[in-house]
């Protein structure tokens, strides 16, 4: 029988960052509670009836997500003024994007890549809410077969 069968998780952190060079307010340091929802699609299941382990995924993930970017500043490694200023801070956590600025895409993508990393996954997709309003999202390359087991 054909289709595929789809499954969620979703994970809550709170970050501080700024975007460096943006001509709003988000080069302005600040914070969000941010949401990430990870999809994964597979066509078959394993033995345990499961597209994923939630437990396994949330665990690695969301532990991932904690050792890092829970109540850490998300930081562009271009971002000389602000990495100075962290690191005068005794006891602030910092997480460096390398040249690229922390934004919900640059983060969806991340996750998508520790996703496959730490637990053999490849996501569907990666949503990173950083308010009730907005979010970004990184897609997979391929909706299609089983990422169990490779
Ligand atoms: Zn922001």
């Amino acid at each position: 029988m054909g289709g595929t069968y789809q499954v969620r998780i979703e994970l809550s952190f709170a970050s501080g960052h700024r975007l460096l060079e943006h001509k709003g307010k988000c080069v302005f340091p600040h914070g969000h509670t941010y949401t990430a929802e990870i999809w994964v699609a597979s066509q078959v299941l394993s033995d345990l009836g499961f597209v994923v382990d939630f437990t396994e995924l949330k665990e690695k993930l969301g532990g991932w997500i904690e050792d890092n970017w829970d109540h850490s500043f998300l930081v562009s490694s271009a971002d000389e003024e602000m990495l100075g200023a962290l690191r005068a801070v005794r006891g602030s956590r910092v997480f460096v994007f390398p040249d690229e600025n922390p934004s919900a895409e640059v983060m969806a993508r991340v996750l998508h890549q520790r996703a496959r990393d730490l637990c053999g996954v490849e996501p569907l997709k990666v949503r990173v809410w950083e308010s009730p309003t907005q979010y970004a999202e990184f897609h997979g390359v391929d909706p299609g077969g089983s990422r169990l087991g490779r």
